[in-house]
């Protein structure tokens, strides 16, 4: 049943201190909306249980994409159209582009924002394996100040994540000394575009050699949460890439994925799927 949009409230506030300072007053009262593309199907559906929302929508302080000598800093409010047209994304972070590029439609990508999909938790989220591949920190902040935590310690459970309710996610950190690492990135969906995963994967790997010096799985639709596949990882790092390693690295995907069965797809299909995924990325190293 569709919602009464008469029993919601919606305030926007002029600036970010304000809606920080109004999420410390009244924890757990308020639910940030950013694009709105998560919260406003949940209203439409009848099912969006927050009453109260506060608007990220306006804050320029969230939408920006910062290029420093070391890093690239994205704002938490930044849209994937943001991403998908900045040049230095597109020339040294191009898993990244190309993520955005895939989430949802061209509407939605002008909409929606790269904090509400990483905060909005989804198992199947597009942006998600490549962050955990990139090793991205997220900067949260509050009234208290910020703090910095990984993003591969975000996740906590399904759709919990380690975000306070008097905090907001201010932006992304991924480092810019990565130009040594080969990438890859492959959504398996039912269509090319306009469709959730069923199982992605995003990876980069250092080579020495032969040898994987340094590799790093992020994937969706595996877990409870998009998290990074640390088995296969281990199976593969300071390895020469053989059969007998691949097959290692497969079975290793086989032994810690935990997909579910639901509309999309099947567990079965989902793991299997992933494990040829990376046998085909390690087949380009
Ligand atoms: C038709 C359609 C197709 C879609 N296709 C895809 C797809 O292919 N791939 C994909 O990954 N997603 C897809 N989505 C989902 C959605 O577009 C993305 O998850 C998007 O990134 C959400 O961002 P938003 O700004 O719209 O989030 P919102 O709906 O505004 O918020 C989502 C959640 O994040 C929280 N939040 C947002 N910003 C912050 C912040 N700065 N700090 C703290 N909390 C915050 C909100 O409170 C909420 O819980 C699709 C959605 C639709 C409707």
């Amino acid at each position: 049943m569709r919602s009464n949009v008469t029993q919601y409230d919606l305030i926007a506030p002029k600036s970010l201190d304000a809606v920080l300072q109004i999420l410390a007053d009244s924890p757990d009262r308020y639910t940030p909306i950013a694009g709105g593309t998560e919260l406003m199907v949940g209203l439409g559906a009848g099912r969006l249980q927050s009453k109260k929302l506060i608007s990220l929508w306006h804050l320029e302080e969230l939408r920006f994409i910062e290029v420093t000598p070391d890093a690239i800093i994205i704002g938490a409010g930044t849209t994937f159209t943001d991403i998908r047209r900045h040049p230095v994304i597109a020339e040294e972070f191009s898993i990244l582009a190309q993520a955005a590029s895939w989430t949802g439609s061209i509407a939605n990508q002008n909409r929606g924002t790269l904090g509400g999909n990483i905060v909005n938790a989804s198992p199947a989220a597009d942006s998600p394996p490549v962050l955990l591949a990139y090793d991205a920190d997220l900067t949260l902040i509050s009234t208290q100040g910020a703090r910095t935590v990984p993003y591969r310690d975000f996740h906590l459970a399904y759709k919990e994540t380690a975000l306070e309710p008097y905090e907001l996610l201010n932006s992304i950190t991924i480092s810019r000394n990565l130009s040594s690492y080969k990438t890859y990135i492959r959504k398996v969906g039912t269509r090319n575009a306009q469709a959730i995963s069923k199982v992605a994967i995003a990876a980069l790997a250092r080579m020495n050699g032969n040898q994987i010096e340094d590799i790093r799985i992020g994937a969706a639709s595996l877990r409870e949460y998009p998290t990074r596949l640390a088995a296969a990882e281990r199976a593969l790092t300071g390895k020469t890439i053989t059969p007998e390693v691949i097959a290692a690295a497969r079975a290793a995907v086989l032994n810690e994925a935990r997909p579910i069965d639901d509309i999309r797809s099947t567990a079965k299909y989902r793991a299997f799927v992933a494990a040829n995924l990376l046998e085909e990325f390690l087949h380009t190293l």
